[in-house]
């Protein structure tokens, strides 16, 4: 009896590891997950998907489900982000059809026919600045690309079926400085929207978003010695940065003006309506020891690097130590890629030297003149 229960557990386990099933992603900001890596800020990830996206579940682990793109690749999707479909119609194979390449008042485009929706990937390159995106689970019959002149901002597009089922896209842009793409399916048309470099570079043309960290009952860090608290101390600073900001003639949205809550989903899908032409966020930085300290700047995406190097050159001429410029970064905030983005750490709440700056409201008008003079540096730099 014994042996006969252990005997159908173990076949049960079997089958219920080796029983694929299909769904589709849901939600407004799903992304997948390269592993089951965790750390402070989650796991690393491997980009944001559109929903609705045919997805095949072949194992569950906590709370993600492990999916296969193609035959050799795999990644991790939060439960939560997934739904079952019923409805799914299995085909034999799926091929990509024609290309359209096309610019809009807008944007840039490109327009690829399949024949569902299936994942994606996407990674910015530089030297030369170039989109690159995997499709995955398709095969090409894309005989034909019409390339408009109404586009702008893309020099060239070309695939390239690096695995049987997996369709590389390169989309080559005119400009060194990568200013944002989106990627969503339109019926079953993938659609990449390269956001052009703005026709004028000055601060008077340009909308930049400021995000203040924190706020209401999420409080962040504390000061050592004075308990002042992060969320109160980011506001006072992203407020002298809007104010400096809109002195040279900028249009500044501020994700927060107030004490309030505000989810980094949220804040992400505000910031996707406003859809500026950058983000600066401002945080305070805190360590377990009190002997760390200095400025930091933080990108998650190569492309985005170059706005991080330009503010961090500016604020370490504030007399602060260099903590460094942090790439790969896992921060809500540095992960969409419609629009460069970058996070200052300022300073060091946790460091008696930092923390006196930071109480400082000369500082805090000192930093917005830095941030500002950075960005400055960071379009003057543009070819
Ligand atoms: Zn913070």
């Amino acid at each position: 009896m014994r042996r006969l229960l252990l005997a159908c557990f173990l076949i049960a386990t079997a089958v219920a590891h080796s029983q694929a099933f299909y769904g589709r992603t849901s939600g407004p900001l799903v992304y997948l997950n390269y592993g089951l890596g965790e750390d402070r800020l989650g796991g690393a990830k491997a980009g944001f998907l559109d929903s609705n996206v045919l997805v095949k579940v072949v194992d569950s682990v906590k709370a993600d489900y492990k999916v296969q793109l193609s035959k050799a690749h795999f990644a991790y999707l939060p439960k939560s982000a997934f739904r079952t479909d019923t409805a799914i119609k299995l085909q034999a194979y799926y091929l990509t059809g024609s290309w359209k390449v096309y610019g809009d008042s807008a944007a840039d485009y490109v327009n690829i026919s399949l024949t569902e929706k299936l994942p994606y990937k996407s990674v910015q390159q530089i030297n030369p600045a170039r989109l690159v995106v995997d499709v995955f689970g398709v095969t090409s019959n894309t005989n034909w690309i019409t390339q408009l002149k109404t586009t702008q901002e893309i020099k060239n597009a070309w695939y390239e079926q690096v695995e049987d089922d997996v369709f590389r896209i390169f989309i080559e842009l005119k400009h060194q400085q990568h200013w944002g793409y989106s990627i969503a399916y339109k019926n079953n048309v993938l659609q990449i929207k390269i956001k052009r470099q703005p026709p004028s570079l000055s601060l008077k043309k340009l909308k930049i978003a400021i995000d203040a960290g924190h706020g209401g009952t999420n409080a962040g860090a504390d000061g050592l010695t004075s308990k002042v608290l992060e969320k109160d101390y980011t506001l006072k600073i992203a407020k002298e940065v809007e104010a400096y900001l809109k002195k040279k003639g900028a249009a500044v949205y501020m994700t927060r003006t107030h004490d309030t809550d505000l989810s980094m989903v949220e804040r992400t899908v505000m910031l996707r309506e406003q859809a500026p032409d950058f983000l600066i966020s401002i945080h305070l930085n805190s360590a377990g020891s009190p002997t760390v300290k200095g400025t930091s700047t933080y990108y998650r995406y190569i492309g985005f690097r170059p706005l991080s190097q330009a503010i961090l050159k500016r604020m370490l001429e504030l007399g602060l130590d260099e903590y460094g410029n942090v790439g790969s970064f896992n921060f809500s905030l540095s992960g969409p890629t419609e629009y460069p983005n970058c996070l200052v750490e300022v300073a060091f709440l946790s460091n008696p030297d930092d923390e006196k700056k930071i109480l400082d409201p000369k500082f805090h008008k000192a930093v917005a003149k830095k941030i500002t003079q950075g960005i400055e540096d960071w379009l003057k730099g543009m070819k």
